[in-house]
């Protein structure tokens, strides 16, 4: 079993969720007392906050090729940067390593992919929402379209992450609020809906509502489980 290097605490109530995830991913597929073999470096989420709403993304970029070198040093085999919006700088944390970067979008897109789904709506941070890093991606390399909610919308679900789901606040008020956009989106469109903040699922399940979510925080820990306990499929030397 290869090891999952884990860079996370962004918010560390996501990375609970990844590490619970992951953990009965090995037990469900190995069975008996197995668990994963996981390296993680936690973040201070206060000091990467405050760089995000400074702009200062570069400065975010260091904190996090520091934590991915430390990883890489503990033993891990692969990386997993436990936050969609921190994909932002994902090309400069792989640069400062030598194990692969299993990219969220990545993970998100071929499940996209596996299911024909051709148009989805995208809730997360108003960084995911409106920039190209994570969109682009989707749209690029696996040709989806993607569509947001309006400003306003953006903006109540960016405060509701920060606010409340990042501080382990569940909210009736803001699920119904999360709900009337995820209808919205249907309405224009969207045949699913992609929770592409890895806090979302905290609060919004699919038992809420009709339309199919595609959780990130899942989507990406279980692509870990199966990259970490994948057979080695043996190459020939002829071949
Ligand atoms: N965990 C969130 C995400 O998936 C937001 C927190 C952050 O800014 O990293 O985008």
């Amino acid at each position: 079993m290869k090891t999952i290097g884990m860079l996370g605490g962004m918010s560390w109530e996501s990375t609970a969720s990844y590490y619970k995830v992951i953990n009965e991913g090995v037990r469900d597929t190995l069975g008996g007392l197995h668990s994963a073999r996981i390296c993680m470096y936690s973040v201070d989420f206060e000091k990467i906050e405050k760089l995000q709403y400074q702009g200062d993304w570069k400065e975010t970029a260091v904190i996090l090729a520091r934590g991915a070198k430390a990883i890489e040093a503990g033993g891990a085999d692969f990386l997993l940067i436990c936050t969609n919006t921190m994909h932002k700088v994902a090309s400069e944390i792989e640069a400062a390593i030598s194990i692969p970067l299993l990219h969220i979008a990545d993970a998100t897109g071929v499940e996209l992919r596996k299911n024909t789904v051709k148009r989805v709506g995208l809730l997360g941070t108003r960084f995911t929402m409106q920039e190209n890093f994570y969109k682009g991606r989707l749209t690029e390399k696996y040709g989806i379209e993607v569509i947001v909610p309006e400003l306003v919308e953006q903006d109540s679900i960016h405060s509701v992450i920060y606010k409340e789901l990042c501080l382990g606040k569940i909210r009736a008020r803001s699920l119904q609020k999360f709900l009337d956009i995820i209808h919205s989106l249907r309405d224009k469109g969207a045949e699913a809906v992609i929770l592409a903040c890895t806090e979302i699922a905290l609060l919004v399940q699919q038992k809420h509502t009709s339309v199919p979510l595609y959780d990130t925080t899942r989507i990406h820990a279980m692509a870990a489980v199966k990259k970490a306990i994948e057979t080695k499929i043996t190459v020939f030397p002829y071949l």
